[in-house]
């Protein structure tokens, strides 16, 4: 069973991850079904016609999510926390003006103020036809909150967890929530940043890192279980499989060549199963058979006698940092998503520090970000961590090319170009050149024969 079964009705093919999934007419569809003989929604390179239509099913998503959310129940709880003090929401409703401070593509936020002016947030997770299953969904909020309360015990600035609710739980406020006080500050945009100002906030962050290095973790996984420093599996969609209600998810696991074996037999059984890539599964399968194999050649030196892993955010492209007017940094926000992970993956510079069009050009030296993030650490005597940075090219590349969105084919074969050189293996073969040897080098592979054979065989136009 997969994920997600098609809405199309009767068909109950696997619904096609990412691309199958449609916010606009609020289903998810197989591969037959989202092709354009049977979908006829915009698709989001046609701006002009995808926008609007992509406004107006935003403002459904969160009308229908807002009166799902019992506020006087909400500021009851809020209350009763505070010991008594009185407290208000602002009257919700879905305002297209305001819609960027108050949401992020994954969760909702309600502000909460008090009568002695303290200020908490209620942060909801937005419901779509790109959310996880109900049981992954509380899944993913338990480990946020967990890891928010990990956070407490360090010096790294974070949102305090004050209360949550799971979905599954029957929670009086009519949804699941994570209510947490509120940080003052405001999301940093990293690259219009001045360099002195940058220059200020890696500090800040090389502290954080180092910080972080103190809290070793005997597993790669996620933070599970709130108030305890358990590691279970990964909280994350993707490293996730279905049977029916069950769900699989990756780990927790105890080596990170397991970790990136387990997350490349799971991409490519979703393409055989047509749960993923469905527009482009022959190349898909190969690129990630391929990956495979470079595994052994990708992991950090350290990785085989290292049996330490540590917290990991895993959006960190510079708007997860808050900050002041004068750049002190007064947290570090959405947690979702956070996992364990080896030093050279949780010390690698932020994904904000890339030099992006150098990046996916396929160039392999480092940004001048990362060199003064290297030399940072450095002079704060952790050469260690600066030597994660300097050496995090190869893991960089890697892990951008493993489930990569294909959508985006130019991107993805700048990377995958970078990623070969890097390795020195089809070093300098353009991608028919590369897709020829491939094809050639896996001929015997049993999951390649039933691609092969099934392009041979296409389904019928009825689209069963
Ligand atoms: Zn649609
Ligand atoms: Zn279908």
């Amino acid at each position: 069973m997969p994920m997600w079964t098609c809405e199309f009705e009767p068909c109950k093919r696997p619904s096609v991850r990412t691309i199958g999934e449609c916010v606009l007419c609020s289903r998810r569809l197989c591969s037959v079904h989202l092709q354009r003989e049977y979908h006829h929604c915009p698709r989001w390179e046609d701006a002009e016609k995808y926008d609007p239509l992509a406004g107006e099913a935003e403002e459904r998503e969160l009308t229908a999510l807002i009166g799902r959310v019992n506020t006087a129940a909400l500021t009851a709880r809020a209350t009763q926390l505070r010991g008594g003090v009185p407290c208000s929401v602002p009257p919700l409703r879905y305002d297209r003006a305001t819609r960027s401070s108050v949401m992020g593509g994954m969760n909702y936020h309600i502000i909460i103020t008090f009568e002695d002016g303290i200020r908490w947030i209620a942060r909801i997770r937005r419901l779509n036809s790109t959310s996880p299953p109900p049981v992954l969904r509380d899944y993913i909020v338990r480990s946020e909150v967990a890891t928010l309360q990990f956070l407490e015990r360090t010096s790294v600035p974070a949102p305090k967890v004050l209360d949550y609710a799971l979905e599954g739980d029957g929670s009086p406020v009519g949804v699941g929530y994570i209510l947490m006080e509120m940080l003052p500050g405001k999301s940093l945009r990293w690259a219009p940043q001045s360099q002195p100002a940058q220059k200020k906030i890696m500090d800040q962050l090389a502290d954080i890192f180092i910080e972080l290095s103190n809290y070793p973790f005997q597993h790669l996984g996620s933070l599970d279980l709130p108030g305890d420093l358990h590691v279970g599996p990964f909280a994350r969609e993707s490293l996730t499989d279905f049977d029916g209600p069950e769900m699989h998810a990756i780990g927790p696991l105890s080596s990170v060549e397991e970790y990136h074996t387990c997350w490349l037999r799971l991409i490519l059984d979703l393409i055989l199963r047509e749960e993923m890539y469905s527009q482009r599964p022959l190349d898909a399968y190969l690129i990630h058979r391929f990956l495979l194999d470079l595994v052994p050649s990708v992991l950090p030196a350290s990785a085989q006698e290292e049996k330490a892993f540590y917290l990991k955010h895993a959006d960190d492209k510079g708007d997860h940092i808050l900050v002041d007017d004068d750049l002190n940094i007064t947290g570090i926000i959405d947690w979702e998503w956070a996992h364990t992970a080896p030093a050279a993956h949780a010390f690698n510079s932020p994904i904000a520090f890339l030099p992006v069009a150098h990046f996916y050009n396929g160039a392999n030296t480092l940004g001048d970000e990362e060199v003064a993030f290297a030399e940072m650490l450095d002079a704060k005597g952790r050469g260690d961590l600066a030597g994660y940075v300097r050496s995090g090219r190869l893991q960089h590349r890697f892990a951008f090319c493993c489930g990569y969105d294909l959508e985006d084919w130019d991107g993805f074969l700048g990377l995958f170009r970078g990623l070969r050189d890097a390795v020195g293996v089809d070093d300098g073969l353009d991608w028919d050149e590369w897709k020829s040897r491939a094809l050639d080098r896996y001929s015997e592979d049993s999951g390649l024969q039933t691609l092969l054979s099934r392009e041979q065989t296409p389904v019928t136009s009825n689209g069963v």
